[in-house]
């Protein structure tokens, strides 16, 4: 078992429970919609664009862009005091979803980072069960 990870984690819920696995495996999924195509995150039991319940799990290629950012100085839990300050992110991924997450690899510098930068998925095991993806600047 990783060692005490002080930071609070994801729940999963029976709907998102492929997606964890899928993340402890390195892999980046999400659900696609069968009768309109559409991709969603996060996990749901329905279509949020057609409202369907046929929805299946296809892997993300993990590319992206920064989409939207801000830097983090105030520690939202204790668990984070060791980490600010840090990069948290909206990420938009190559197929057309926004994913909340962290940016690493890059210094915490509004100069370091520019909206609509090529980002790469990294995986962060924090447990057995949970394994974080976090995104670094994408090599050119
Ligand atoms: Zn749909």
């Amino acid at each position: 078992m990783a060692t005490e990870y002080s930071k609070p984690l994801p729940v999963p819920q029976p709907e998102s429970d492929h997606y964890w696995e899928q993340a402890a495996m390195g892999k980046l999924v999400a659900q696609r919609c069968t009768d309109c195509h559409e991709f969603q995150f996060y996990p749901r039991v329905f279509c949020t664009h057609c409202s369907g319940r046929s929805l299946e799990w296809q892997e993300l290629s993990g590319k992206g862009t920064l989409f939207t950012f801000t830097i983090v100085h105030q520690p939202p839990h204790r668990g984070f005091a060791g980490d600010v300050p840090y990069i948290a992110a909206i990420v938009e991924l190559a197929e057309g979803v926004k994913m909340p997450s962290q940016v690493i690899g890059i210094e915490p510098d509004p100069e370091a980072l520019s909206i609509g930068m090529a980002l790469e998925v990294v995986f962060e095991q924090a447990t057995d069960e949970i394994t974080l993806p976090k995104f670094k600047p994408a090599l050119q």
